[in-house]
């Protein structure tokens, strides 16, 4: 197994002078250096060939025995050194200080066809920024990462990659549902893949600190490596840096609304400097349409991240990365006036992402009010968001009258349907018709466009929930379909027709399918 290793981040940055892996506070450093924890037993579950082949990789070599050694950490890859970052974050709203990688460890970093790539092992043991946590993951929630970030490569939606699964081969004690009920469950170790893993709490941490002089250096490095046509460090620079990052985000999150995907959990820890999807920890993915839905228990009260809402987190996610960044550019209007633009941004995306979910072209000024009306109609009864678009593709211009029987599949329920939400539906499609008017596109590329936008298959709660089921049984047969399943989520796949459904009433209530901790 030949790998192209380019380190920079561990080479260039200063790492912590303390090498011993106790938990403490780290000061004026970006990485502290850490050995994975070998684990007893590992066995590879699955490997994504996709990812393996960006990094250099073919598939004989996932059967050598060095690929397990590595990617389970069992073994340290010659000539690299592997590290836990250093970051901080605002979690649920409030300063939380130190995080890092509590159970993430960083094995080096590649070059392959000109594109750079991090590899990292999340839940091969403990590192000084584990805090009361053991460093490890259990097979439930890797298998939850592992299937969606891939799931979510396909659906077009910038995020971090998978490269393996993998037992360790130990057990590891959980205490699911918080509720004083541990018990012992399977350990799993995810290799994850992406140009790099920093995140906007990397920057507060020094930030906090007043550490400007490191500041400074992980902020000349990001761009150096990832935003390098925006030059040479200079105010200007970190301006733009700051507008991109912004750009980058909020054009994440617009994809999250479109698919239907809620994150669960967007500490300022959780948000990549590269606006990618990192840290799948208890998303979920709307079934019924609800713009106050949240899969994460731990944020039942308040619902910070709820559907809704997550445009607005990104904004407030992005005011602490302003306020990171503020010491190395001293005034703050430039801040404000990118804040002021995602808003603007937002409104004008959203739409844009909305008309094409609806298969509309051209723009129309009455269009913010008919998908505002829909959205009515979604709220009204419990309506399956991802089969709704979908079939939605399958109107008729000039039947509104069969609009409802077009959809019906996406009701659920749909035997209680009220007469007078039936009506309300009516008058949408009356007016949704007449709007279709206006487009030229022909019904067949009208819904060929609605198709490329709206996925057929999503990974639903359930889903996720069947296949961890049968890996704790070890069978993987289920991660290994659900994975083929989502590799072409647009397309119409006949034989996979039984995953195009509506949520089952079993999985109603049932954890791990509508209720998710952050245990993991
Ligand atoms: P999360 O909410 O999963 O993004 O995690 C927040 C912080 O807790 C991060 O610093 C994680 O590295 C850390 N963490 C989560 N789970 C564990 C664990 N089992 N062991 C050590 N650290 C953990
Ligand atoms: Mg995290």
């Amino acid at each position: 197994m030949k790998l192209n290793i380019k380190d920079t981040f561990s080479k260039e940055l200063p790492s912590d002078s303390n090498q011993i892996n106790s938990r403490r506070k780290v000061f004026e450093a970006t990485h502290s250096y850490v050995k994975p924890k070998p684990p007893k037993d590992p066995k590879l579950v699955h490997t994504s060939n996709q990812i393996l082949n960006e990094i250099g990789l073919d598939s004989p070599d996932i059967n050598s025995d060095e690929f397990i050694s590595i990617f389970s950490g069992a073994k340290v890859y010659p000539k690299t050194r592997p590290y836990a970052m250093a970051y901080a974050g605002h979690q649920f709203g409030n300063w939380a200080g130190q995080l890092g990688d509590g159970r993430a460890i960083n094995l080096f970093e590649i070059e392959h066809n000109n594109k750079r790539w991090a590899l990292q092992l999340k839940g091969a043991g403990e590192t000084p920024y584990s805090r009361q946590g053991d460093g490890l993951a259990v097979l439930r929630s890797s298998v939850r990462e592992y299937l969606c970030s891939e799931a979510m490569f396909y659906l077009g939606v910038p995020t971090t990659r998978a490269l393996s699964l993998m037992l360790s081969g130990e057990n590891v004690l959980r205490d699911m549902l918080y509720d004083g009920n541990a018990d012992y469950e399977k350990g799993a170790i995810v290799s994850r893949v992406a140009p790099s893993f920093i995140r906007f709490g990397n920057f507060e941490l020094f930030a906090a600190r007043n550490d400007i002089k490191n500041l400074k250096k992980l902020t000349d490095y990001t761009i150096k490596y990832f935003y390098p046509e925006l030059g040479k460090p200079s105010k200007e620079t970190y301006i733009m840096f700051f507008r991109e990052v912004a750009n980058r985000t909020l054009k994440m999150i617009i994809h999250w609304q479109r698919v239907g995907f809620v994150h669960g959990v967007m500490n300022t820890d959780n948000m990549s400097i590269l606006g990618l999807t990192i840290d799948y920890g208890p998303y979920g993915w709307l079934e019924g349409f609800d713009f106050g839905w949240t899969p994460n228990t731990t944020d039942k009260q308040n619902k910070r991240y709820r559907y809704g809402n997550q445009p607005n987190i990104g904004l407030w996610n992005l005011l602490q990365l302003a306020n990171a960044l503020y010491a190395l550019v001293e005034e703050a209007e430039p801040f404000e006036t990118i804040l002021n633009q995602y808003q603007t941004d937002f409104e004008a995306k959203s739409l844009q992402m909305m008309r094409s979910k609806l298969g509309l072209e051209i723009q129309d000024e009455n269009d913010a009010k008919l998908i505002s009306d829909l959205e009515d109609c979604l709220l009204q009864w419990e309506t399956d968001m991802t089969i709704f678009f979908r079939l939605l593709s399958n109107y008729k211009k000039g039947f509104s009258d069969k609009g409802v029987d077009i959809v019906y599949d996406a009701f659920y329920k749909p035997e209680d349907l009220k007469e007078a939400i039936l009506k309300q539906w009516k008058v949408w499609f009356k007016k949704y018709d007449q709007r279709l008017h206006k487009e030229i596109l022909s019904a067949t590329d009208r819904k060929a466009k609605m198709n490329r936008i709206n996925p057929k298959y999503v990974l639903r709660n359930y889903m996720a929930q069947l296949a961890i089921d049968e890996a704790n049984k070890n069978k993987y047969d289920l991660i290994n379909e659900l994975f083929e399943l989502l590799k072409k989520p647009y397309d119409e796949q006949p034989l996979n027709e039984k995953w195009f459904a509506k949520r089952p009433e079993w999985a109603r209530h049932k954890v791990g399918c509508s209720m998710l901790s952050c245990s993991s």
